[in-house]
């Protein structure tokens, strides 16, 4: 007997199977490498290319089409199945339980979110159409953002989810970027960059946790020495010093990440983008840009300030890179 349940299955396989290389690297160009195409089975029926939505348990609800690089019409860029009613195109990753998920706008900002290491979900029916009875999906998620495209409708959209969702954040794209496609893609944003932008991202709650340490500044006698000090401590990103050391990741308005001063199983370091500081609630380290590579690097005052003025120009810790 033909197993009918099945069949979209197949047919998102069949599609898959036909997926030109042409079309292979079109999405490749705009940030959907091969592991992403294969894991979602993007395909080709000839004309779009074809995007499986999956339900919960992985099975195929429908399909929405893409427009090929090559259609110069004036035809949508994604259109539906006419039997695909809104769905939201990932709730098979959040029945995994991450501890947080970044609600897109398309298919596509959603693929390319996931190649960046972001868990993302995106309703297949607009930015605007965001349901109430997917609320639940979103229960056992710990932090919850949502980036929508830098424009009056995206800002309407994203309010409108936080309505249904009270506890979502909403994450502003910076002025150059009208998608997160553009961001990662087009302006070349690292992974930590979109972090930085989920830490800043605004909140209703307000976390104690992200309150920044005081932190007491070594100030050199030497005029000359304490400007110095003083402009790289504003000029040098606390986060770009660390992630030479550890990955982070946002937290409230913090960046967290394993210790790199003991060893931690938890996230106990937190980085303060608003103050450009750290601090560790296991070993108790903290401090600014200066003291972490004094501290790191067992430099002196001096050798950590020609250091940091290396590293704006390299990138590079000296000793390290
Ligand atoms: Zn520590």
């Amino acid at each position: 007997m033909l197993n009918i349940i099945n069949w979209p299955r197949v047919r998102a396989e069949k599609f898959h199977n036909f997926l030109p290389e042409e079309i292979r690297s079109y999405l490749k160009g705009r940030g959907i490498p091969a592991t992403i195409i294969e894991r979602h089975l993007l395909g080709w029926n000839g004309e779009r290319i074809t995007i499986p939505v999956f339900g919960p348990k992985r099975q195929v609800l429908g399909f929405r089409y893409a427009k090929s690089p090559t259609d110069i019409s004036d035809t949508p860029e994604v259109i539906s199945d006419p039997k695909l009613d809104a769905q939201l195109y990932g709730a098979e990753m959040l029945a995994r339980k991450p501890y947080r998920v970044v609600i897109c706008d398309g298919e596509f900002n959603r693929l390319v979110l996931e190649a960046n290491d972001f868990t993302a979900v995106t309703s297949t029916a607009g930015a605007d159409v965001f349901l109430e009875e997917w609320a639940p999906y979103f229960e056992a998620v710990k932090h919850v953002y949502v980036c929508f495209n830098r424009d009056r409708v995206g800002e309407i959209a994203a309010k409108k989810v936080q309505s249904i969702l009270p506890r979502a954040r909403i994450v502003m794209l910076p002025a150059c970027a009208l998608d997160v496609t553009d961001f990662f893609v087009f302006q070349e944003k690292t992974r930590l960059d979109f972090e930085i932008l989920l830490a800043s991202a605004s909140s209703d709650e307000n976390d104690p946790s992200d309150t920044p340490p005081t932190v007491r500044e070594f100030r050199p006698l030497l005029k000359s020495i304490r400007q110095r000090a003083e402009g790289l401590r504003k000029g040098v990103k606390l986060h770009d010093i660390v992630e030479q050391y550890a990955t982070l990741q946002a937290r409230g308005q913090r960046l967290v990440a394993h210790c790199p001063f003991h060893d931690d199983r938890e996230l106990s370091f937190s980085v303060y983008p608003a103050t450009n500081t750290y601090a560790c609630s296991g070993c108790g380290a903290k401090g600014d840009v200066v003291q972490f590579l004094m501290d790191k690097e067992s430099m002196t005052f001096s050798q950590a300030l020609d250091a940091l003025e290396r590293f704006e120009f390299t990138y590079e810790i000296y000793g390290t890179g």
